[in-house]
């Protein structure tokens, strides 16, 4: 069942999908176990991703389909109207370019923000199978190899000035007469 969205049940609708407040919501379907939301951003314009230069002037719309956090247990999918804007920029290398919603989408994408960071969460805490089956009782199917792609994906934690180094060789098959040792010094 298809509902048309009104000025107010947009707003009630922002309530419980907060990080949809950048579009405007035109369609809510019920597709019994599972729902889909219609809609298109905002915004007038767009900022090129090479040159950071905002673009009014349309060159061409498309669909895109991006999977969303689960509501109610039931997978969420936007389909989301996109813009394609022309780059009009001096030596700007980029000619035409699609426009991101801020905090929903990043380019080639198919899963909102919101969405991948669950999604990271689950796969830093339970990667695998068990992780893939948490993603499911939260309403999101997603492989154990998604998973795995997910976490090998994020950057490397940053550490500060390494200034002690420790290395525990207790109980270390390969010197079986030494039962602890450490090193220490200031990093360089
Ligand atoms: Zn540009």
């Amino acid at each position: 069942m298809v509902y048309r969205v009104t000025d107010g049940e947009a707003r009630v609708l922002y309530l419980l999908f907060p990080h949809l407040r950048g579009l405007h919501l035109d369609q809510v379907e019920d597709l019994g176990d599972s729902v889909r939301i219609v809609a298109r951003p905002a915004a007038e314009t767009a900022a090129c991703h090479e040159c950071g230069i905002f673009s009014g002037q349309v060159h061409g719309r498309y669909l895109r389909r991006l999977h969303d956090l689960a509501c109610g247990g039931r997978p969420v999918t936007v389909e989301l109207e996109v813009r394609r804007f022309w780059c009009r920029t001096d030596g700007c290398k980029v000619r035409t370019f699609a426009e991101q919603a801020d905090g929903l989408t990043q380019r080639h994408q198919q899963r909102t923000s919101g969405l991948r960071g669950v999604l990271e969460a689950v796969a830093l805490a339970v990667a695998g199978r068990a992780g893939s089956r948490l993603a499911a009782a939260l309403g999101v199917l997603v492989s154990r190899c998604t998973l795995i792609r997910l976490v090998r994906r994020l950057p490397d934690p940053e550490f500060g000035l390494v200034t002690v180094l420790g290395v525990d060789l207790s109980g270390g098959p390969w010197q079986p007469s030494v039962t602890s040792a450490s090193v220490a010094g200031t990093a360089v």
